[in-house]
């Protein structure tokens, strides 16, 4: 599994730019999309070998105890229970808070191991600005610019030794979804409706509260896992200590399944809660269904709303196949299936090289990449690198210069070209040597 770290810190001491850089190697693979939403919280990295996950928590408030600012404490306390490894940020150009000791005194409590980052230290006595911070009691300082980037790698380093690099992934047989979505648009009542009437066969408990339930059943004799992060069914009286709802859980749920399975409900707006966790399966590179709950509820007002909403706000997830359904009576739900059976079988096709290459050509026919300079970019072949999402690695010369423009018109190409419903599918260039 790979690392969870949350960065946490009060505003303004650089998290988010901390954060952008932490996902940058990563994001450089997958260029850019028109309308991912801007705004990110949740993220993959890669240092090296090793790939984690990273959260910014965003604000930390803990002196306002009511409000948005209160609730945005709550799931950074969570994120803090939950990760794997703590960054707390602080900015040496101002010296220990008061809000930074209160930060402290909570993640003194924490078992996981935390790391304080000095932030802003580019050209400043690294060692005399840290040497201020050890009262936080929270150990070594590690000084660091997150905006010129200056000790982060070495920050990370230290951070991701104790984790091993990860293992070869063995490809899953069957469909693995994970039902995700924010609080209360219905995902418990969705895994209740899709579980009543299958036999289920193998029922993982969580391990710790971060934990989803996965349960293995047959419908149909295909054999699923179903991936419930909503997951509080089962946890009997506990359940109001837990937040129902996950950051972190839901990016590992979307890191084990194979297929999403995003629930909106239709009698809200499209959130941005809502944008940023598509926008992170979008990331993840898994297949996705997007599923319109409560559509029983919605009015006439609300079902337009919604699907204009849907266009404005999640028009990324054009690979993705829409339901509109009611979890709670059961509406729309075999249908799914539909969808998920289809957008695995996208997402684990294998394309023999011929035909990918004259699907290559035939793309080049129709439309020649532009001229770049005196230099028009010459493709020449091309073969499958990966599934989930199924990856096609172009080789040619002078690949640098095609604009994203044609890449984004090379994958379309390609996913109508193979049929593929329910997968995005990335194009990767590959210069020859
Ligand atoms: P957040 O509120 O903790 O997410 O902080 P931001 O990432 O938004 O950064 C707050 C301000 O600090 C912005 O103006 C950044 O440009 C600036 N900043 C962030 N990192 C650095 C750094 O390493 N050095 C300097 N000088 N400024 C930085
Ligand atoms: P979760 O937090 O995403 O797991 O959401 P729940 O499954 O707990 O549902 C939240 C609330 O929405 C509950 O009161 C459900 O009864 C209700 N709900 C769920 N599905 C539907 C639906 O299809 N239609 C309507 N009208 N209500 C629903």
């Amino acid at each position: 599994m790979k690392p969870t770290i949350a960065l946490v810190g009060r505003p303004n001491v650089g998290k988010s730019t901390l954060f952008n850089r932490l996902t940058k190697s990563r994001d450089a693979l997958v260029h850019d999309i028109p309308g991912l939403t801007r705004d990110r919280h949740y993220g993959h990295g890669l240092v090296g070998e090793k790939p984690y996950l990273v959260v910014d928590t965003g604000g930390f408030e803990p002196v306002v105890d009511e409000g948005i600012m209160f609730e945005m404490a709550k799931q950074t306390l969570q994120a803090v229970d939950e990760a794997d490894v703590i960054v707390f940020i602080v900015d040496g150009r101002n010296g220990i808070t008061p809000q930074d000791k209160i930060i402290a005194n909570r993640l003194r409590q924490s078992t996981r191991p935390v790391w304080v980052a000095v932030n802003k230290v580019e050209g400043m006595n690294a060692s005399v600005v840290c040497a201020d911070f050890f009262e936080l009691g929270l150990g070594h300082p590690v000084a660091i610019s997150a905006s010129h980037g200056e000790g982060v790698r070495l920050l990370m380093n230290e951070i991701l030794e104790d984790f091993p690099e990860p293992e070869e992934e063995e490809e899953a047989d069957h469909p693995i979804f994970a039902i995700i979505g924010r609080p209360n648009v219905g995902k418990s009542t969705l895994v209740n409706a899709i579980l009543g009437e299958e036999r289920v066969i193998a029922f993982d408990q969580p391990g710790t509260t971060r934990d989803s339930i996965y349960i293995e059943f047959d419908r149909n004799d295909r054999n699923y896992t179903i991936i419930d992060t909503a997951g509080v069914r089962k946890r009997g009286k506990v359940t109001d200590v837990i937040e129902k709802f996950s950051v972190i859980k839901t990016m590992q749920a979307v890191e084990d399944a194979n297929v999403a399975v995003l629930v909106l409900d239709a009698t809200q707006e499209v959130s941005d809660q809502d944008a940023r966790i598509a926008s992170f399966v979008l990331e993840t590179g898994r297949a996705l269904v997007v599923a319109i709950n409560k559509w029983e509820a919605a009015d006439q007002f609300q079902k337009d709303m919604i699907k204009r909403e849907i266009t404005r706000k999640l028009g990324f997830l054009e690979f993705a196949k829409f339901h509109y359904i009611s979890a709670l009576q059961g509406q729309g739900v075999g249908e799914l299936f539909g969808s998920i059976d289809q957008a695995y079988a996208a997402a684990m096709i294998k394309i023999p090289t011929p035909k990918l290459t004259r699907g290559l050509e035939i793309a080049i026919e129709r439309q020649q990449p532009p001229i770049a300079g005196k230099i028009r970019p010459k493709m020449r072949y091309c073969h499958q690198g990966g599934t989930n999402p199924p990856v096609v690695i172009v080789h040619g010369n002078a690949l640098e210069k095609v604009p994203d423009s044609y890449w984004r018109y090379l994958e379309h190409h390609f996913m109508k070209m193979f049929n593929l419903q329910g997968t995005p599918l990335r194009v990767q260039f590959k210069k020859n040597v």
